[in-house]
């Protein structure tokens, strides 16, 4: 590094804040500020940071300029974890800072090292790099500066003015196809099989010996019997297996499913509902292959299109210079992280999640196949496309780790994966039902017509994107047909009957255009007349019964707008598949290729288009009875976002089974959480806690019972754990709540997670302790407020085990955080289910009360599950509402001890509980 550079980089200040202050550092000494005056000196000198949207927030303003270092880690070592704080940056890059002030102190040298990395690259890299930091210069980046300087001669060679190094497909491999494997064979695997291969994963490999458990062997033997061949068509071997925390889930049944693979040569896809438990199995399957090559070439982590970088959308976003200078910085971040990934997973895999919250969506997931519009061959890229490299990768993997959603959606949609799985292991399955309702639904609204039209018409008035349409994609492809010509130009014409941009203004000023926008407005009109409380902030819903006047005419004249495409539509799927049979001889591989992509994209619309339109028909008579329709007006913190028709299966594990259980020749459903413990009765059937498991997994429409087994978890939850019900804090009093939250957060001494039913309580709640929390040193993080995606809340968690954490729903069982960093758990009140429509019609046709509470137990006992990951995890378990119904506390082990208290005690008692666990830890370590 050179003298001028390194001086350059002394004159930075530094700030890192906290709740309500911050630590201001600047030659070579640090000073604690209000956070009002340490943004004062922030918008006069662009200081070093950490997250600029973070650090903003903490300190009550604006986003103001500065040099975050995450921009420049993520510059310098690309498709790099970091977690994005100061602490966590500061760890990746080798200091421990013992506290803030520390931090601050340190920030400087941080961006020395990194910057000092820089010329450590190839000499092709070095000259891509330059080439980047020249055009980030000229969008005025603050880092260009420094990184040409450190980059001394390449930058050199580089004009000043100049623009590029996007280009990243140049040097991106081609994928290699192969020819399609042959189907499976049909061997089973035997108990013996399981046990002795699960065995080998636990001892025989450089993790080095690992305690065999007996319950874990009888898992995995348990599991074996879904990879039986099947005896008949319709029916799959599926079981049902309840394992407790610390059974170990991952590896029982992995070694089943291994030893099918390898014996059938076919593939087993594991699927799982959240990313945590994907990148868990990933690390898991290296026990299974400690060979990267040989991982490499037998795992493949699959996840929707939607998921990865689209080359062709980051050439039109950059192409000759047409990028605005606000994306050049995320546009050249994805550029360095294209050239260093391992799978090209934007939305999830080694592309830091936290550039997405420092960058926006559209600069960053905006790049993925989000609207479905890959031209398929006839993209120049397609050859190196990293959604062709997975999806021919995921075809002779013998495992494929996916999730539920793209499961169902594949299964669903006849998606582009011709060949489907046969043999399946679903974990976290207390999850299917959510998953299947997602993905079995259909929703007619603004928001959805809006995407469709533009997948078909294109971007329209004018208007600047990178969106292709239809014509653009595939006219060339039906030049020399006229059948096939004719029925494209009437399938858009005719699309103008589905919304266009500007709808919802439209709508509020009672200007609609068009059929749908006509539909549209007399589905509001409906909503705000019948919703109890037509202005509140949040989302509002009515019932289709009873429509207002016009409605139905409304409904009608849609409907046919919606006949006029699908017909045209139909005559253009009908030509594209008589040339793929007529022109066998004649087509290129490409052509061809890009004829079946068309065809799947079409038939894709297809049946949302057929979808649509039986909801708006149905309107006039009766909902048929599988399905529940309503109206909606979703909205957030009082900003209307979309508006519609909805239906839902009632029960949809309905399709779920038809369309993935019964083709399936195998099947494992696995969770911690499936049975509901239900206080016994005495007239209750032995198997009445499997009831529910059934229902909410699907299997109860399999001609065959499942198999069923439990396996208690291992762990000491009377000893190790506290339940306390909190009898005196009222749950409406925020004052009291918040309080409530701070006290017992001081006791725990932070590692603590507040989980909330409602974001606007999450929100009163953190506003009310932040402050006190960080002043006793107890970092707090929150869903809702942080500007930070909660994959990486939980991460920072994790990591920093004072900290506390809010969250709402997605952070009840996302959160799995073994050892100190989570030692409280406390819910705000009692987590009934949402008392909407859908709800409604499931509570009546599932049980009534009874279901309520079964949703009830199973969140409960799935907050509680957090608190124990390991053996040596200890933890209270605190819900601050005295109305929580004695029947509910069965969703606890029964050997823990439930005690309802006030909240003096309540504090008292996590206090002086986890102070004794703590002591008792340290003292079995130190023996
Ligand atoms: S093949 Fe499709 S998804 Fe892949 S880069 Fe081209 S357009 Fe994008």
């Amino acid at each position: 590094m050179t003298t001028a550079l390194a001086a350059a980089l002394a004159r930075l200040p530094a700030l890192v804040a906290g709740g309500g202050f911050a630590w201001w550092a600047e030659q070579g000494g640090a000073e604690k500020l209000p956070a009002d005056a340490a943004a004062r000196r922030a918008r006069a000198v662009p200081p070093l940071l950490v997250h600029a949207r973070a650090t903003a927030a903490r300190l009550g303003v604006e986003p103001f300029p500065s040099l975050d270092l995450l921009d420049l880690f993520a510059f310098v070592r690309p498709a790099k974890f970091c977690l994005p704080t100061p602490h966590g940056l500061l760890q990746r890059i080798g200091f421990d800072a013992a506290d803030d002030e520390e931090a601050s102190l340190y920030l400087q040298e941080a961006a020395r090292i990194l910057l000092g990395e820089l010329p450590q690259q190839s000499p092709r890299a070095l000259k891509r790099c330059a080439r980047l930091a020249r055009t980030l210069q000229k969008a005025g980046w603050p880092w260009a500066p420094y990184i040409l300087a450190a980059l001394g001669e390449a930058a050199a060679s580089v004009p000043a003015g100049g623009f590029g190094g996007f280009d990243v497909w140049q040097e991106l491999p081609e994928w290699v196809d192969y020819a399609p494997p042959p189907p499976p064979d049909t061997q089973s695997v035997s108990p013996m099989e399981a046990r002795e291969r699960l065995a080998r994963l636990l001892g025989q490999n450089q993790f080095g010996a690992a305690e065999r458990r007996e319950s874990q062997a009888d898992y995995a033997a348990t599991n074996a019997q879904a990879f039986a061949p099947r005896a008949q068509i319709g029916m799959p071997e599926a079981v049902l297996a309840e394992a407790g925390t610390g059974i170990g889930k991952t590896l029982g049944y992995i070694a089943p499913a291994s030893v099918w693979a390898e014996k059938n040569g076919g593939t087993v896809w594991l699927s799982t509902f959240t990313k945590n438990l994907q990148r868990q199995l990933d690390r898991e399957l290296d026990r299974l292959f400690p060979d990267a090559a040989e991982k490499n070439a037998k795992v493949v982590i699959r996840k929707g299109r939607e998921n990865y970088l689209c080359l062709l959308n980051l050439e039109d976003a950059t192409q000759g210079g047409a990028a605005r200078p606000q994306d050049m910085v995320p546009l050249a971040l994805i550029a360095r992280w294209a050239l260093a990934t391992r799978d090209g997973d934007l939305a999830g895999g080694d592309f830091p999640a936290w550039a997405v919250d420092l960058h926006g969506r559209n600069r960053t997931l905006g790049l993925t196949d989000q609207r479905g519009e890959c031209i398929h061959a006839g993209c120049p890229h397609y050859r190196k496309c990293f959604i062709e490299r997975s999806l021919r990768r995921s075809r002779k993997a013998e495992m494929v780790i996916a999730n539920h959603a793209l499961v169902m959606i594949q299964a669903a949609m006849g998606d582009d994966d011709s060949q489907k799985p046969l043999r399946y292991v679903f974990d976290e399955g207390h999850h299917l039902f959510e998953a299947a309702d997602s993905a079995f639904a259909a929703h007619l609204t603004g928001q959805e017509g809006v995407d469709l039209r533009r997948w078909l018409r294109g971007p329209e008035g004018g208007r600047r994107s990178r969106a292709r349409g239809l014509a653009n994609r595939i006219g060339d492809l039906v030049t020399d047909s006229d059948t096939a010509r004719n029925a494209l130009e009437t399938m858009l014409e005719a699309a103008r009957a589905l919304p266009s941009d500007g709808w919802l203004a439209r709508l509020a000023d009672g200007n609609p255009a068009g059929a749908g926008e006509a539909f549209l407005a007399k589905v509001r009109q409906q909503v705000l007349a019948r919703a109890p409380h037509p202005d509140s902030p949040y989302g509002i819903e009515c019932p289709t019964k009873e429509p207002v006047a016009g409605l139905i005419e409304a409904a009608q004249g849609f409907a046919r707008g919606i006949e006029r495409m699908l017909e045209p539509m139909n005559r253009l799927v009908k030509a594209l598949s008589d040339m793929l049979t007529d022109e066998t001889a004649e087509l290129e591989t490409a052509t061809r290729s890009r004829i079946e992509g068309a065809l799947r994209s079409l038939l894709r619309r297809k049946l949302t288009l057929d979808a649509w339109r039986s909801m708006l028909l149905d309107l006039e008579t009766e909902t048929p009875p599988t399905f529940v329709d309503w109206f909606a007006l979703e909205r957030s913190d009082g900003r209307d976002l979309d508006l519609g028709l909805y239906r839902h299966y009632l029960d949809p594990m309905q399709p779920f089974a038809a369309a993935v259980l019964k083709p399936a020749h195998g099947v494992a459903i696995t969770s911690a959480t499936l049975r509901d413990l239900a206080p016994a009765k005495a007239d209750a059937a032995p198997d009445a806690a499997w009831a529910s498991a059934e229902i909410r997994t699907g299997v109860r429409h399999l001609p065959l019972p499942a198999r069923r087994a439990a396996f208690p978890s291992p762990f000491d939850y009377g000893a190790r754990t506290r339940v306390l019900v909190v009898t005196d804090v009222r749950r409406d009093a925020m004052d009291q709540v918040a309080a409530a939250y701070r006290e017992l957060f001081l006791a725990a001494g932070g590692g603590a997670l507040g989980l909330f039913t409602a974001i606007f309580r999450l929100r009163a709640v953190q506003k009310r302790i932040l402050k006190p929390l960080a002043e006793a040193g107890l970092p707090l993080y929150a869903q809702h407020v942080d500007p930070i995606d909660n994959a990486t809340l939980v991460d920072i968690f994790r990591a920093e085990e004072q900290a506390c954490l809010l969250g709402t729903d997605a952070m009840r069982d996302g959160v799995d955080v073994p050892g100190a960093s989570l030692r409280l758990v406390v819910f705000d009140r009692v987590p009934w289910p949402r008392p909407d429509l859908l709800h409604k019609a499931r509570r009546a046709a599932f049980g009534g009360q009874a279901y309520d509470d079964l949703l009830t137990r199973l969140k409960l006992k799935q907050a509680y599950g957090r608190l124990l990951r390991r053996a040596d995890d200890y933890g209270v378990f605190v819900v601050l509402d005295a109305q929580l119904p004695s029947r509910l506390l069965s969703a606890f082990p029964s050997e823990v001890d439930v005690r309802r208290v006030g909240i003096a005690e309540a504090v008292a008692e996590t206090r002086s509980f986890l102070n004794a666990m703590r002591a008792d830890s340290d003292t079995q370590q130190s023996a």
